[in-house]
């Protein structure tokens, strides 16, 4: 009978035959063995659990559960845990990437466990009751859950300023009472406000203030927190704060952070003009970013007070011969930046809140990832990213906060989307699909944004039995009950 377990076993001893010179010379490599074994079994579960295994047809339910011991065996060195009941388990698979998308697309599966390996990677997704079964026998590890809650995959932010130090309290205060956004800047508030006090600020201060605000972006479900640069605007101060990305990212922060390099934010007074900084940065500091592995992504703010189109495309394409994948900052104010991202392939275009329909329609056309910031049109006044049209047309639609000291001190990646869904009339469906999957794509992730086998084991639950009240409850963080990353809880 063809079964899974013997296949396993296979497996391993084919591992130990190609090391067998070796070991008969008495050298042994018991981690590259793991590694190899651990490998092996996750594609070979995967295969075998897969709705077009033929090895799992062959070998029936109770048959395979006949083998205790060698499951035993295989959970010695490859534990699994399994974690539920669920009372709602929302998957978001099989949901296209683009475009518009209804509520009864959602895969729901009721009283649902999830199992996942000793590395954090789902290896089944089903019902609670039938994967206990199965988990008693191989002796997995169960997590139960006694109360009542619904798991989505781990929320994504995949757009913040979250490393800086400073407040920009006066310029919201300024702009409530009527002073423009870009007033307030030309008048020598705004960003370079943040500026000074970020280069003013030490590399462990800098830290502090950023593990601070981790620690609530995890309250609120994040499990993966895009941070850019872009408050240094000098060699030293933008590798500082890369560096302290980088030194939380090694941290047990309980979020998987993705550095960009913001440089490009604006021009700072240093320089002469835009050419001569944006040549500073390609020769300078993006070497020196690559050299240090600080970050595989630039960004670049496309406006009037910021970069102009030729300059930021000049930047874009010597970034891009380097490596470094792209992301702007574009039609914030002015309808210009989103036809440039998507001449450049870039994997995201953030803002639009003065998108044009032409620009609409060419990011409906392209890869790259409209992101909305509900939190930077609430904080300026401005109007909303129009992403009914934008889904409509079949563009790729993110949402994510833009946590910012300036224009956007919100946060709150669920509020602010669920304001958004208001007012731009979205389903659950979009919001959802927005903030996990969607806006993982826009980082250029593939492990993460839903729940299915082979994806990080990142997940969210909410204190409800049904999925509808996550954006109903929104303006609290109370009805969110735990995050894990990787499987492992972190609150
Ligand atoms: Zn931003």
């Amino acid at each position: 009978m063809l079964c899974y377990y013997p296949f396993l076993y296979v497996i391993g001893v084919a591992t130990l035959i190609t090391y067998e010179n070796d070991l008969k010379n008495g050298v042994f490599y018991p981690e590259a063995l793991l590694y190899i074994y651990k490998k092996a079994s996750f594609f070979a579960y995967y295969f075998l659990h897969s709705p077009l295994n033929v090895w799992q047809l062959a070998c029936p339910k109770q048959e395979r559960n006949s083998h205790p011991l060698w499951g035993r065996g295989l959970i010695f060195l490859f534990p699994m845990t399994l974690l539920g009941p669920f009372t709602e388990l929302l998957t978001l698979q099989n949901l296209p990437m683009r475009g518009a998308l209804q509520d009864e697309q959602i895969e729901i599966i009721p009283d649902a466990g999830v199992l996942y390996n000793a590395d954090g990677i789902i290896m089944a997704v089903g019902k609670f009751l039938e994967m206990k079964k199965d988990a008693l026998i191989q002796g997995y590890a169960i997590e139960t859950i006694t109360e009542s809650l619904v798991l989505l995959p781990g929320l994504i932010d995949c757009h913040t300023h979250t490393c800086y130090a400073g407040n920009r309290a006066q310029d919201f205060a300024m702009r409530m009472a009527g002073k423009a956004y870009l007033a307030i800047a030309k008048a020598g508030g705004g960003i370079m406000h943040t500026v000074r006090a970020t280069r003013e600020a030490s590399l462990e201060t800098l830290k502090a203030l950023t593990r601070t605000r981790l620690l609530r972006h995890k309250k609120e479900g994040i499990t993966t927190c895009e941070i850019k640069s872009g408050y240094g605007l000098s060699f030293e101060a933008e590798l500082k704060m890369l560096q302290v990305i980088a030194d939380l990212q090694q941290e047990d922060t309980g979020i998987d952070l993705i550095p960009t390099c913001l440089a490009a934010h604006i021009c700072p007074p240093e320089f002469e003009n835009q050419k001569a900084y944006i040549t500073h940065l390609i020769t300078m500091l993006l070497p020196e970013v690559k050299k240090r592995n600080l970050s595989h992504r630039i960004d670049i703010f496309v406006e009037e007070t910021a970069f102009d189109a030729e300059n930021a495309r000049y930047y874009l394409e010597e970034a891009q011969k380097m490596g470094f994948a792209l992301t702007l900052h574009a039609d914030q104010f002015h309808a210009f930046g989103s036809k440039l991202a998507v001449e450049m392939n870039a994997q995201s275009a953030d803002h639009l809140e003065n998108s044009t329909e032409e620009a609409i329609e060419y990011l409906a056309q392209s890869n790259t990832v409209a992101v909305a910031l509900p939190g930077a049109s609430i904080g300026v006044g401005d109007k909303f990213t129009p992403a009914r049209k934008l889904l409509d047309a079949g563009a790729i639609l993110a949402i994510a906060t833009d946590l910012n000291p300036g224009s956007a001190p919100m946060g709150n990646l669920l509020l602010q989307a669920s304001i958004l869904a208001m007012y731009e009339k979205l389903s659950t469906a979009e919001v959802f699909a927005a903030i996990t999957f969607r806006a993982a794509y826009a980082l250029g992730l593939q492990d993460r944004g839903t729940i299915e086998v082979g994806k990080r084991a990142d997940f969210v639950t909410f204190k409800t039995t049904d999925y509808k009240n996550i954006l109903y409850q929104a303006a609290t963080t109370e009805h969110i009950h735990g995050t894990w990353l990787k499987g492992v809880k972190t609150f």
